[in-house]
């Protein structure tokens, strides 16, 4: 399987540190459940796994574009499929926030078993010819030493025998996306983003049909960032089938207290 980097990553010591705890992570063994603190040798016990809400997928189809109650506040004027394993809310807000701001990349590695498990054993589709992650600027980068959204594709690229390619995209953006309206992301994110010069090009076929990629990100608020990604990919590769594939889904204000049946 093939890995391409970005790059504009960190300094390579700041790095190997951050490849060093992420290998004493998984060496050393686990104590305590990353969501409830009890005692467990898995990093979430089997009682909050239990607890946690997956999206129904028996009564309701697994392409969330066909749920009205979703599809009604995701912006998706480029991309056809959207898949997540559920709303963003207890255990994933827990999950995420352990990712990206305690530095335990272990978090990210539970959210793409449960995606592979609740999400991708159920999608009838064939498999992306490539996992695409949201990129993330690389002033952040060079704090957190990870794009949480990479962290997520590779457990799922390698379960799945499908290159994850980090350098198709960079942000040029300032600011987090998540401090912003609607219409400020929008306006913002059409600038933030710039496809790299080789892009897909070595895994694409031009013109070919049937062709198909997933963007990873951990969550999904607005659909713009997504969108905007999914414009860009489309104009330079007309033919492509563009999946958008996210841990949890931010449900519309009004929808909140809705239970996922309804969803
Ligand atoms: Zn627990």
């Amino acid at each position: 399987m093939s890995v391409s980097r970005p790059n504009y990553a960190p300094h390579p010591i700041c790095l190997a540190a951050a490849q060093c705890t992420r290998w004493l992570q998984r060496c050393l063994p686990n104590l305590a459940c990353l969501l409830c603190g009890e005692p467990s040798r898995t990093p979430v016990c089997s009682y909050c796994e239990s607890d946690s809400a997956f999206y129904d997928k028996d009564a309701l189809p697994i392409n969330l574009l066909l749920r009205p109650a979703v599809a009604s506040h995701i912006r998706h004027a480029h991309y056809r499929y959207l898949y997540a394993c559920g709303n963003y809310q207890w255990p994933f807000t827990t999950l995420v926030h352990t990712l990206k701001f305690k530095r335990k990349p272990v978090a990210a590695t539970i959210l793409a078993d449960w995606f592979i498990t609740h999400v991708l054993r159920h999608r009838d589709r064939p498999a992306p010819q490539c996992i695409l992650p949201v990129p993330l600027h690389f002033r952040r980068l060079q704090q957190r030493l990870y794009n949480q959204s990479a962290e997520i594709a590779y457990p799922i690229g390698r379960n799945m025998a499908v290159p994850v390619i980090e350098s198709w995209a960079r942000r040029c953006g300032k600011g987090a996306q998540h401090t912003r309206n609607r219409h400020e992301r929008l306006l913002a994110a059409r600038d933030a983003f710039v496809l790299s010069n080789a892009c897909l090009d070595s895994v694409l076929e031009k013109g070919a049909a049937g062709q198909c990629v997933a963007i990873v990100d951990d969550v999904l608020t607005t659909g713009v960032t997504v969108d905007v990604l999914a414009a860009k990919l489309r104009q330079r590769y007309p033919w492509l089938a563009i999946e958008v594939w996210v841990m949890a889904v931010t449900p519309a204000p009004g929808q909140r207290r809705l239970s996922l049946e309804k969803v």
